[in-house]
């Protein structure tokens, strides 16, 4: 890969090194509106997304490839990170704009020290209607085991598990890494399950890599009972050396369960949900999939992400954030810091996969975007 193709966070320790705006809090009240805020689009912003550390235990070729991410490189210094009082302030402003979801990402989370504090502060949180927020966590699930029991005393409700194979060799290739298990990771989603928390698992399956662990998949946790989400391998970030070919379509998963199983498609809970639903007709098992690619869902997209740093991106393929942190770390105030994120949120028309849809032109000229690793999908 060359230098050029590094965007953000594949650069120096310097923040400078990122495209990140600097708002103004001094003009962010003028005007300024009340309630609710949709985009240009009429888009609400109901979920929020926030990355607690750029560090992860595992090197998954998609996300934080080896080859980049390697021991010589510079993850962000802990007083870069957001503190878990500054995160608690960024939420409280933007619960009055329509929040009402927040799932914790990394990096890897649970790698991020006593992350279990943090979700007891945001579990305490309530909407303008006086309702809790949801409070969900995304994780490699290699450490959910040992966690699992504080998460769900912290007020955690849901965590999702990204595993893609089944099988230790290719567990660890897929990974990047020498030791690790996929059964420390089933016992981990199994913690969490006895513990009552909604457990979800996420599969990002590429073409001629995991393909063949469809079936075994969806066989192992349709007995376990959980959610398994199929997901397309998507063009996130710069790092990972996306190809189409590499997609396996939500269809042809689709078919290829149909060759085992017998399953009925169930109406999305919410509106903004990303996947779409089925459940086995003999059993009430629901599975997934995300066809970010094939069918694209812009037009529902109702996601904010937050960097462990603090910038602020209106899209996962974003290539520019807004740094909250600069406002965080001012006096502002929540009022001024919500007024700036709804004149951001006012302003945005992002709906990179429609337009990737609708131009196959776009998919060889990839534009530099930000990495997952730093955003957390
Ligand atoms: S491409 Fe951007 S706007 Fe479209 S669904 Fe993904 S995050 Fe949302």
């Amino acid at each position: 890969m060359s230098e050029g193709h590094r965007v953000i966070p594949i650069l120096a320790s310097s923040f400078e090194r990122r495209k990140a705006a600097r708002p103004d809090p001094s003009a962010s009240l003028r005007g300024q509106s009340l309630g609710p805020v949709q985009d240009k689009l009429g888009r609400p912003i109901t979920d929020l997304r926030i990355s607690v550390i750029d560090q992860c235990n595992l090197r998954c070729g998609y996300c934080m490839p080896k080859e980049v991410f390697t021991k010589d490189y510079q993850f962000l210094p802990r007083e870069a990170l957001l503190s878990f009082e500054e995160i608690e302030q960024l939420v409280k402003a933007f619960i009055p704009l329509g929040i009402r979801k927040l799932r914790i990402t990394g990096g890897e989370p649970l790698l991020r020290k006593s992350v279990e504090d943090l979700i007891a502060r945001l579990a305490q949180l309530k909407t303008p209607q006086n309702l809790p927020l949801e409070v969900a966590l995304t994780t490699n699930g290699l450490l959910l085991e040992q966690k699992a029991s504080a998460l769900k005393a912290a007020g955690l409700q849901r965590v999702t598990v990204s595993l893609d194979a089944l099988d230790t060799h290719l567990f660890r290739e897929l990974a990047g890494v020498d030791t690790g298990e996929p059964k420390q990771v089933l016992a981990g989603i199994a913690a969490a399950r006895a513990l009552g928390l909604e457990t979800k698992v996420n599969m990002v399956v590429q073409k001629g890599v995991n393909d063949h662990q469809v079936l075994p998949m969806a066989k192992a946790f349709r007995d376990m009972g959980d959610t398994l989400r199929f997901i397309e391998f998507m063009d996130v970030g710069n790092a990972n050396q996306w190809r189409l070919d590499q997609v396996v379509s939500a269809g042809e998963i689709l078919h290829r369960l149909e060759s085992e199983f017998e399953f009925e498609p169930v109406d999305r809970a919410k509106k903004h949900d990303v996947a779409e639903r089925f459940i086995y007709k003999d059993r009430p098992v629901e599975f997934g999939v995300i066809a970010s690619i094939t069918r694209p869902f812009c037009s529902d997209c109702s996601r904010a992400r937050i960097s462990s740093e603090g910038l602020l991106y209106t899209c996962l393929f974003a290539n520019n954030g807004t740094d909250l942190r600069a406002v965080l770390r001012s006096s502002s105030s929540q009022d001024e810091l919500s007024a700036i994120v709804r004149g951001i949120w006012g302003l945005r028309e992002d709906r990179y996969s429609e337009l990737r849809q609708s131009s196959a032109d776009r998919l060889d000229r990839q534009p530099a975007k930000v990495e997952m690793s730093y955003i957390g999908g």
